[in-house]
């Protein structure tokens, strides 16, 4: 499906196992899976309705998505909010219903609205700038949200908590929300881990616990990024990847929350 790039339809291949840290939304979403079931319906579980997820980029907000839709084997869509608004009178407001549609007709899916606050930002200024579109386009999302019956569960993620219309924060809306921050040293070690495996080689071969403690501040990306680096570089000497080339690799990367942080002192 492709409505003007609004919906994409996405097949990961990542799983909850690719996400290093971050134990607690891990097992939320294992337990939220379980209600799905026969049993679970006669039991009298609600269906989901969605998780927010909001914080630092490169955190693993966006795998978590595709972890999801692997893990419970629902189809995932990608919503893209900026994509809804259009320029002919209604026509942003009818965009938004068709994709809901589109989304509830092919339930049990996980409807995924990457930064949706860049979608919504309008919304508090919008009386004035838009006629009010982005706040109707808004409305129809949240009623829709409440009124939902069918299987489509929303995950919806964010940077950017200052822009986030304060209506999507309140309780009920989503069934938790979760802040993704930068990862501890224990996770930063569970993500080296996932990394040096995805690349084929034993993570026992390496110091994990100086590694993870010299990535003080790095992300899930920038680990990635540096675990790449370092392939580069052992390759070209013409030998396989060891802890120093990591070690050097770190040496070379600065991280965001390092630029960030020294930007604002
Ligand atoms: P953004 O807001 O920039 O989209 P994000 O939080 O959605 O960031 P991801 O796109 O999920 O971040 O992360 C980018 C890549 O970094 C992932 O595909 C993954 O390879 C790696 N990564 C990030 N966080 C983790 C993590 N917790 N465990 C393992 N890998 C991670």
């Amino acid at each position: 499906i492709k409505m003007n790039g609004m919906l994409e339809y996405y097949h990961p291949n990542e799983s909850l196992s690719n996400i290093g840290g971050l134990d607690n939304l891990k097992d939320w979403i294992e337990e939220r899976g379980n209600a799905y079931s026969q049993e679970a319906r006669e039991y009298g579980l609600n269906l989901p309705k969605g998780v927010l997820l909001l914080g630092v980029p490169g955190c693993g907000k966006s795998l978590t998505a595709k972890a999801i839709s692997r893990s419970w084997n629902f189809p995932l869509l990608r919503f893209d909010l900026g994509k809804v608004f259009g320029g002919l009178v209604g026509e942003s407001e009818r965009n938004i219903r068709e994709a809901l549609d589109v989304a509830k007709a092919i339930s049990p899916c996980i409807l995924w609205i990457d930064e949706i606050e860049k979608g919504l930002s309008g919304v508090q200024s919008s009386g004035s700038s838009d006629g009010g579109t982005t706040s109707r386009v808004f409305g129809t999302f949240l009623t829709w949200m409440q009124e939902k019956k069918e299987p489509v569960f929303v995950i919806a993620t964010a940077n950017n908590i200052g822009l986030m219309p304060p209506e999507l924060l309140r309780k009920g809306r989503f069934d938790e929300i979760f802040f993704v921050d930068l990862p501890t040293v224990e996770e930063r070690m569970n993500i080296y881990e996932i990394h040096i495996n995805n690349k084929g080689r034993n993570p026992r071969e390496f110091d994990l616990e100086q590694i993870a403690t010299k990535s003080f501040g790095f992300s899930g990306a920038e680990i990635e990024e540096v675990l790449n680096e370092s392939l580069f570089r052992a390759f070209n000497q013409g030998r396989d990847v060891t802890t120093e080339d990591i070690l050097y690799s770190i040496g070379q990367i600065c991280p965001l929350s390092k630029t960030m942080s020294e930007t604002i002192t």
